[in-house]
């Protein structure tokens, strides 16, 4: 399926000021064809701050736009954290009906800059180590409120000539739950006439949803498939993973394997370590044997601590120890460098300081 990034940035814009599509936006302020193009390319593409910037329309045009309430962007800042070695950069942003999201810049050394995005205002997965998961769902997100977070680091990174070269989807949510928002997100972010970001910059993480997993390998994108896997057992992912009920492991793994079959790319399995969970050297060796797959890699993830969660993340040796051990039965593997842990930069920690629970369910 071909979605039209154009007609769904310009449907959801005018949606927001009581406008049902492009049409009725064109119709509204006389706009011709190349007006429409001069928009769409300022938002997306050169990256206009706001309508104001958009120097290419006549003043008066200008004037009613903003005056009606048409804006480039849907996503204010609220705060923004910088961490201390200046490479992570973490934004909580409000949409227009308050409920807030976050996303996270990280600045890697030479040119590679990442942008950590959200699709849902909350998850409703419950993942039992995740401050999202435990917040509970509020919403989904539409395509351009998940863009416009990527829109806002790219405009900061603009202004020191740098500009954002991946995009991960492992932000607040799942993005799979939200699938068509999500597509249509990618659909923004890839754009060669806006965004212009190649899609095998792109990487989708799942909690594991089977049936989704068949959807996206249909597409046949070039975006990045990651698994949030966890645990290499049903026993263990069920008690950290209430998803693992719907969807047990021999099911996501033959999901996994129809991927690949279809689509002849990687997919990438993320393992946050837990101590005393999962990351036991028999964890290690259970996890070597279901991970057979020639394009699999797995990804261990050093855990975030939530400050009033009951886990812990496992040391630095046992992550050294457990990814021996799958190095050494022939498993690609990767420790993922941990940044921002001066910010709270796990996923949903910083709204959890700034949104009571009770307030972030409600909306
Ligand atoms: N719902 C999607 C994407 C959001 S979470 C998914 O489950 O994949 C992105 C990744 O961060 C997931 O692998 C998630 O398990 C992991 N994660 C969540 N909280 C974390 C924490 N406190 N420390 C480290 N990783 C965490």
């Amino acid at each position: 399926m071909t979605r039209d990034a154009r007609s769904i940035w310009f449907n959801e814009a005018s949606a927001r000021i009581g406008l049902s599509d492009e049409t009725q936006l064109a119709l509204r302020f006389a706009l011709k064809p190349y007006r429409l193009a001069q928009i769409y390319r300022g938002a997306t593409k050169e990256l206009a701050r706001d309508v104001e910037a958009l120097t290419t329309l006549p003043k008066e045009l200008r004037a009613s736009l903003t005056a009606s309430g048409f804006a480039l962007g849907c996503v204010e800042p609220v705060t923004i954290q910088r961490s201390r070695d200046g490479q992570t950069s973490k934004g909580l942003f409000r949409l227009r009906d308050g409920n807030e999201v976050e996303a996270v810049l990280m600045e890697h050394r030479e040119e590679r800059t990442t942008v950590c995005i959200s699709s849902q205002a909350g998850c409703a997965f419950a993942c039992r180590f995740c401050s999202t998961g435990q917040a509970g769902y509020t919403r989904n997100l539409v395509a351009s409120e998940i863009f416009d977070q990527a829109r806002f680091f790219a405009l900061e990174l603009a202004a020191r000539g740098k500009r954002v070269t991946n995009i991960v989807f492992m932000g607040m949510g799942e993005p799979f739950h939200n699938y068509e928002n999500v597509m249509g997100a990618v659909a923004l972010l890839n754009d060669p006439h806006g965004f212009g970001l190649g899609h095998r910059h792109i990487t989708i993480s799942t909690v594991g949803m089977v049936n989704r997993i068949d959807a996206f390998a249909d597409e046949h994108l070039q975006v990045n498939l990651a698994i949030s896997l966890h645990a290499p057992t049903d026993a263990i992912r069920a008690t950290i993973m209430p998803v693992n009920r719907r969807y047990p492991l021999a099911q996501l793994l033959a999901a996994c394997e129809r991927y690949v079959e279809k689509t002849h790319r990687k997919v990438f399995f993320e393992y946050v370590m837990l101590a005393g969970v999962n990351d036991s050297d028999e964890s290690a060796r259970a996890l070597a044997r279901i991970m057979t797959g020639h394009l699999y890699h797995v990804n261990l993830i050093p855990y975030n601590a939530t400050p009033d969660g009951p886990f812990q993340g496992s040391s630095k040796e046992r992550i050294w120890i457990f990814a021996k051990i799958l190095d050494e039965a022939g498993v690609p593997t990767t420790v993922r460098h941990s940044m921002g842990s001066d910010i709270a930069a796990a996923c949903g920690q910083l709204r959890a300081q700034t949104q009571p629970k009770a307030a972030r369910r409600g909306a």
